[in-house]
């Protein structure tokens, strides 16, 4: 399929986004909180001198409508506090036509789509009337669903809309099992996006992508090293007491410590990634994938051992293994996969799951 049908006009990053140090570094808490965390955790952002612009979540998108839904119009409040002292940019998420309102009516200086709106062409639709006019530079996250086209589209939309400050946020996609990423970062999106549009700016948010603090290094690294154009860090001053997303946010300090750490290499060619780098990348996304779909039918044949345990069956049962092996092999022959390599992949996975079941099974309760 070609985009080229539709070509975004766009303006060069350096034109409405300055960086004050190199990476281009966007920080500040998943949500505004109260006025001290939103101040406290901007001033040791803006003291460690790395941070280009503020973000904090003003309304949030929790997936159930308990606890805490953002400070709403009163941290927007906080915000223009932040852009007054420190005179950093300030960026929150917007997702309905009257955050757009109060966003404008506040003065905040740029602001996001999150994942779970672009992956609604309606609601994006709806979102690009309100921009009309709005000249502020918009951030469109990718959808939450591994789809290049829901992503475009959004960002097509926003142009459309008459924005020409756009820049991507890759923030990870949902795979088909938990791995150790919150969201798989799936590297061969965002490259792709980038190979595509070659002018448009694309930031890496490793907080969603990782989803705990452990993570957050080597996604940065990695970001750096595919020559992103900049990274979005979620800071808070006091992380193991935040409302939202506690396993992810780091001080302050620790945000500064990772920056310090990354390793800035020569400029290659983005071309030069469409090859081993991003095919690798995307193996280890697959065999990511691979592995949780194991562990998950691991844990299922477990459920089966105390099952057959409770009922006095025994684990293995060879007209019923038969009947499995020819269907698997059937299946994945349809899918071009050779008969041999599926009869010998399925017999070991069975050997694994009868172990399991006859420790099951020989444990006194
Ligand atoms: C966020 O950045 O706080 C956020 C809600 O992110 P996402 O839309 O990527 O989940
Ligand atoms: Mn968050």
């Amino acid at each position: 399929m070609s985009y080229s049908q539709y070509l975004l006009e766009l303006s060069p990053i350096q034109s409405w986004l300055k960086p004050v140090a190199i990476p281009l570094v966007i920080g500040g808490p998943c949500s505004a909180e109260s006025f001290k965390q939103v101040m406290d955790t901007a001033r040791a952002l803006f003291e460690s001198g790395k941070v280009s612009v503020f973000r904090a979540g003003i309304w949030k998108p929790r997936s159930r409508p308990l606890g805490f839904q953002g400070a709403g119009e009163e941290g927007l409040k906080w915000l223009s506090k932040v852009k007054k002292t420190f005179k950093m940019p300030v960026a929150v998420e917007v997702a309905i036509p009257r955050h757009v309102e109060l966003a404008d009516k506040y003065d905040i200086d740029i602001l996001w789509i999150g994942a779970r709106t672009v992956v609604n062409p309606f609601s994006v639709e709806e979102l690009t009337k309100s921009l009309k006019g709005i000249e502020r530079p918009v951030f469109v996250k990718n959808p939450i669903n591994p789809d290049i086209n829901l992503w475009i589209g959004a960002i097509e939309r926003v142009n459309k809309a008459g924005i020409k400050k756009i820049a991507a946020i890759h923030r990870g996609f949902q795979g088909l099992t938990r791995t150790k990423y919150r969201n798989e970062p799936m590297w061969e999106i965002p490259l792709e996006l980038k190979r595509l549009f070659p002018e448009m700016p694309i930031i890496t948010d490793p907080s969603h992508i990782s989803g705990s603090r452990a993570l957050l290094k080597d996604i940065c690294q990695k970001s750096i090293d595919f020559q992103m154009d900049g990274l979005m860090i979620e800071s808070h001053i006091n992380p193991s007491k935040a409302l939202t997303d506690i396993d992810q946010q780091i001080t302050p300090a620790e945000l500064s410590r990772i920056i310090d750490s990354l390793i800035i290499r020569k400029k290659r060619k983005t071309k030069s990634f469409n090859t081993l780098d991003v095919l690798r990348n995307e193996i280890d996304s697959i065999d990511h994938e691979l592995l949780g779909i194991l562990a998950k039918r691991m844990e299922m044949a477990i459920k089966i051992g105390h099952y057959k345990k409770e009922n006095n069956i025994d684990p293995i049962q060879p007209k019923h293994w038969k009947k499995i092996i020819e269907e698997r092999i059937s299946f994945g022959g349809s899918s071009g996969l050779d008969e041999e390599f599926l009869r010998e992949l399925f017999d070991l996975i069975h050997q694994e799951s009868i172990k399991k079941q006859n420790d099951i099974i020989k444990k006194k309760d």
